[in-house]
């Protein structure tokens, strides 16, 4: 992992680090990881950011792991709600989005909201990067799943250091992004962390499914093809960020975030369940 950082020129020495903990194996070895190695770097300031979307039996469980491991390893954590930032829960959106027939699935709706949170929590810890515990395979699944729905400005932006492209979106690094999610498991149960296994009961991605089960028989077969298809598209890069469209910020009439239009993609959404 630390040639993955090195490599992509992820961290400096002198970082405000929000993680995303979201209490599962992969964001849990990673604030272990990461903890490990601020300790060397005396200028570096870590913190954890926790989004809490408002899931009944399901994020309670993953919180509770995600805060007492940060008090175990000295980091603050900083739990950013749904209900709060946004009036509801996921649960209650989900709920309003089915008596108005939404064609959206609870996870297109929670993950623009959780974009969201994420970059809010950050800001408000004072941090210039947020990591993100995705994996290798999280990565080339999503690398396929904006292939096959033709969405190539994501395949240009979706990558292991976003771009900054304003001063109030906080830059993403992805630690993890060469690391297989067998690997990232193994060193959580090596290490004897605790973690959430149960997944989400809104888990709906059927495409994304079905990527997941064809990589996984694919590298089954032929070993190495999640790497080789990742870095496929890591040499396309160049190529690929001359074609991505620029996009042009403007103020949300709404909640005063960065937006492409006139309001933000979260306002957007929000605006469908009112
Ligand atoms: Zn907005």
């Amino acid at each position: 992992m630390r040639a993955t950082i090195t490599r992509y020129k992820m961290l400096n020495y002198n970082d405000t680090i929000a993680i995303a903990v979201s209490g599962g194996k992969d964001s849990i070895s990673l604030l272990h990881v990461l903890a490990g190695m601020e300790r060397k770097f005396p200028r570096a300031s870590l913190f954890t950011i926790t989004v809490d979307e408002g899931i009944k039996g399901y994020r309670d469980e993953a919180l509770n792991i995600a805060v007492k491991t940060c008090q175990d390893l000295g980091i603050k954590n900083h739990v950013v709600s749904f209900k709060a930032l946004y009036g509801f829960t996921l649960d209650e959106m989900v709920l309003r989005m089915r008596e108005r027939k939404s064609a959206l699935t609870p996870c297109a709706f929670c993950g623009v909201l959780r974009r969201k949170a994420l970059n809010v929590g950050a800001l408000a810890v004072g941090a210039n990067k947020i990591a993100t515990a995705h994996t290798l395979d999280d990565e080339v699944q999503t690398l396929l799943l904006n292939i096959f729905h033709g969405d190539v400005s994501r395949l240009a932006s979706e990558k292991p250091v976003t771009d900054q492209v304003h001063p109030l979106l906080v830059q993403k690094v992805k630690p993890f992004c060469e690391i297989p999610e067998k690997e990232s498991a193994l060193y959580a149960y090596v290490k004897g962390l605790d973690f959430q296994s149960t997944p989400c009961p809104y888990a709906s991605e059927a495409m994304r499914n079905d990527i997941r089960l064809l990589l996984n028989q694919m590298e089954e077969r032929h070993a190495g093809t999640k790497f080789t298809v990742f870095k496929s598209i890591e040499k396309l890069r160049p190529v690929l960020g001359s074609i991505a469209e620029k996009s042009e910020f403007k103020e949300c009439k709404q909640c005063g975030s960065p937006a492409v239009g006139d309001l933000c993609m979260a306002c957007q959404l929000l605006n469908q369940i009112l």
